[in-house]
């Protein structure tokens, strides 16, 4: 973890929350969850703690999701270009 000061260009159309603890803006309550239960885990609550496992719980899922449709697309890919390769 560093200590150094950052700062962020948040476009002036987004409405970002800020962490409580070092400042730093995030997109959505999801994110900021995340970064307080790694960077602030010393520090977070019983709340924020519980914040942090459901974000990190549905971040898993999502995760999951991709590397199942990935999975998808390559083996399509294979056997696709196998069909390819077979006939011409
Ligand atoms: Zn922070």
């Amino acid at each position: 973890m560093t200590t150094e000061r950052t700062s962020y260009d948040v476009p002036p159309d987004r409405t970002p929350v800020e962490c409580e603890y070092c400042g730093r803006p995030f997109e959505n309550e999801g994110l900021l969850a995340l970064h307080r239960g790694r960077v602030h885990a010393a520090a977070v609550d019983d709340e924020e703690r519980d914040a942090y496992d459901a974000a990190y719980e549905a971040e898993t899922r999502e995760l999951r999701r991709f590397r199942l449709k990935a999975l998808a697309v390559l083996i399509l890919a294979y056997f696709g270009l196998l069909m390819v390769y077979a006939v011409v």
